[in-house]
């Protein structure tokens, strides 16, 4: 039995998701004693298979096709290294690329796709956790049949580690030019120039609490001394204080930083949904109660006004 987990890159740069589709892939094949085969389609594909040959892989699959993701190159592209490597189960990430090939995929290859599994589990056959009802509720749905595709949602498995001696080699895919339909001719930023949260390894984040757009002020020279990135809640962006490419949760971006530091944000589950990745997480909010201090690593019960101040002039000095 084998899995075939695809990694995800995306402007030259590998995304972090590829690294978590190989630890949830590796458990797959634990469960089933089988193989982990990672896939890698266009791009810098020799660089990338370097660093996706990470411990547990059992061997690497480039496919040299164009810079960019393209729908109809990775459906045949996964297509033929599926019939070349006889998958058990297909693992791919829950990204906005993955939810656009990985449906064609399971059509191509007539097996069930489940989407956006937060947890896995092998016994009779797969069963996939799926949050519900915006994480208030999880549910177990057992997949029918021997093999499946299934989308993981990033944040929620470790980063594969360590350095595996995995073969590489150089898949030839016999693209059908006649069914690639769309091509990618650029790529543009919302909010051209600004960050993109998604990367930061220190996110400062900031919600209701602030009260006033002036007051993030103080928010900023935190994020300064910390050589970190600033964040928000929704009400923050609703009140157009921050653009939405800031927004972290449900409606927002899923962000997975080393820490995460949530000020004046009440942690409702609209919120934690996107950012209860992150390795640290330190609460500053003056209500004990606050549900953020349910998953904060640590937490300042009190005021942000008095706190962010003290920790900027700390961490400047
Ligand atoms: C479909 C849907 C999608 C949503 N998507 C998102 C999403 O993507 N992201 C998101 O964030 N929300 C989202 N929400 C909204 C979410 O439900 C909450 O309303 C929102 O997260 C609350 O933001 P907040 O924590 O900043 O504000 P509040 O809930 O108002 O919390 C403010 C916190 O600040 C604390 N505070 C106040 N003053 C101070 C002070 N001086 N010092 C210290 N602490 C102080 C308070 O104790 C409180 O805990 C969504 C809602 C829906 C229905």
């Amino acid at each position: 039995m084998t899995v075939l987990a695809v990694a995800e890159h995306r402007r030259g740069e590998l995304r972090d998701v590829s690294f978590e589709v190989i630890t949830a892939g590796r458990e797959l094949a634990d469960a089933t004693g089988g193989e982990l085969h990672v896939a890698v389609i266009s791009g810098a594909v020799d660089e990338y298979a370097e660093r996706l040959n990470r411990e547990g892989v059992d061997a690497v699959h480039t496919v040299e096709r164009g810079e960019e993701f393209n729908h109809d190159v990775y459906v045949q592209a996964i297509e033929q290294l599926a019939d070349a490597v006889d998958p058990t189960y297909v693992v791919a990430p829950n990204s906005v690329n993955g939810l656009d090939y990985v449906p064609a995929v399971a059509s191509r290859l007539d097996l069930p796709l489940v989407t956006d599994a937060v947890a896995l589990d092998v016994d009779d056959g797969l069963t996939v956790t799926r949050e519900l009802y915006s994480g208030k509720a999880e549910g177990e749905l057992d997949v029918a049949g021997e093999r499946a595709v299934v989308t993981i949602r990033g944040g929620e498995w470790p980063a594969a580690d360590g350095t595996g001696e995995a073969p590489i080699d150089s898949f030839d895919v016999d693209v059908d030019e006649s069914a690639v339909r769309s091509t990618v001719t650029g790529f543009q930023e919302v909010g051209a120039g600004d960050v993109d949260i998604t990367d930061a390894d220190v996110l400062v984040s900031v919600g209701r609490g602030i009260e006033e757009e002036d007051n993030l002020d103080i928010i900023e020279d935190l994020a300064d001394a910390l050589g970190a990135t600033v964040s928000a809640s929704r009400p923050i962006v609703d009140n157009g204080w921050l653009p939405k490419d800031r927004q972290v949760g449900q409606s927002g971006k899923v962000v997975t930083p080393d820490v995460y530091i949530a000020i004046g944000i009440s942690g409702a589950v609209q919120h934690v949904a996107g950012m209860k990745g992150a390795e640290t997480i330190v609460a500053i909010n003056d209500d004990p109660s606050a549900p953020i201090y349910d998953i904060a690593d640590y937490g300042i019960v009190d005021d942000l006004f008095d706190v962010v101040p003290a920790l900027t002039e700390e961490f400047s000095g």
